[in-house]
């Protein structure tokens, strides 16, 4: 594999924050970039305290912990970046947002340097595109790298090749993510990769059910549990993801694959209508408000 000591990660939230301690952990150099310095500090702080965790339960030594911080940059001028021998992007889901900002890391960054995005729905192919407008050869080097939330805790990284991806730049990606600890496994740039296209509908369906009055939303999710093994009913993992995010997803699977199959439930979509977005709102499917 080329020679790849520093890890560049463009967005501090949710993702990103997880993919750049993951990397100071398994010993890359991190420079990690949100336009947000507010974002940074949060990120930083919240880095602290999951470290500081795991040394509490002895699963990292405190001087293991600290050389993992250490080994984190936390930079909110995005030409900082240009350092990195590899960058993961993890910012807005925004497909405008990513477009300018893989032009501006092709034109930026080494030419031998992957450019790989964490999107979970945006087509690699269009990202990979915008870079290689900006610069000759950089669509070659882009490909999806679709890490899952928690990233510390998530396992699976699902490797999706644009239609301009070369073999190079998808082997590197696969190592890369092995020596991150997380086990990689390909896919094609359709809409909603993989794990999308087979879960979302399935959440649909479950909002379906219960629109019909199949069943309650709590024994629709009891059923799936039970019946299917699943660690969390669907709907409860609807309200996790957030339902605006799911009604996005739909949407994305029904243009992407031309099939109105796949348009969002009317009941999910009046529920994000009404501000019911899941965990984050504190009401979704579930009410949140009243467990506390
Ligand atoms: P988030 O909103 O928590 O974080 C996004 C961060 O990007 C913000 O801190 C924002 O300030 C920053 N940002 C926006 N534009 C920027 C720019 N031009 N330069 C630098 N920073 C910028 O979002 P998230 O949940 O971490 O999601 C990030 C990406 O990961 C999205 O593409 C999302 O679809 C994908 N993803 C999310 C999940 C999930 O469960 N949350 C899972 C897999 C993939």
């Amino acid at each position: 594999m080329q020679n790849i000591k520093t890890i560049g990660v463009v967005g501090a939230g949710q993702m990103g924050g997880g993919i750049a301690l993951v990397a100071a952990i398994n010993k890359f150099g991190v420079i990690l970039c949100d336009k947000s310095a507010d974002q940074q500090h949060k990120c930083e702080a919240d880095h602290k305290k999951r470290l500081a965790r795991e040394v509490e339960k002895q699963r990292i030594k405190q001087e293991d912990a600290d050389a993992a911080i250490a080994r984190i940059k936390y930079v909110h001028m995005f030409d900082l970046i240009k350092d990195a021998d590899f960058v993961v992007e993890a910012a807005v889901e925004n497909a405008q947002v990513k477009r300018d900002i893989f032009a501006n890391l092709a034109r930026m960054m080494r030419e031998d340097v992957i450019l790989a995005t964490n999107t979970s729905s945006i087509s690699i192919t269009e990202i990979a595109a915008a870079a290689e407008t900006a610069r000759k050869g950089a669509g070659a080097r882009v490909i999806g790298m679709h890490f899952f939330n928690p990233v510390p805790v998530m396992k699976l990284v699902e490797v999706i090749k644009g239609i301009q991806t070369s073999e190079a730049t998808t082997a590197t990606t696969l190592e890369l993510s092995r020596l991150l600890a997380k086990t990689p496994i390909p896919a094609n740039d359709r809409a909603g990769f993989v794990s999308n296209r087979v879960l979302m509908p399935m959440i649909n369906e479950a909002f379906y059910a219960w629109m019909e009055g199949v069943a309650e939303p709590a024994h629709i999710d009891e059923i799936m549990k039970l019946g299917c093994n699943f660690p969390m009913g669907p709907l409860r993992l609807a309200d996790f993801i957030g339902l605006d995010t799911c009604e996005h997803i739909m949407n994305v699977l029904a243009d992407g694959l031309n099939n109105d199959r796949y348009r969002a439930c009317p009941l999910l979509k009046q529920l994000v209508a009404a501000g019911r977005l899941g965990d984050k709102s504190g009401r979704g499917v579930f009410d949140y408000a009243v467990k506390a």
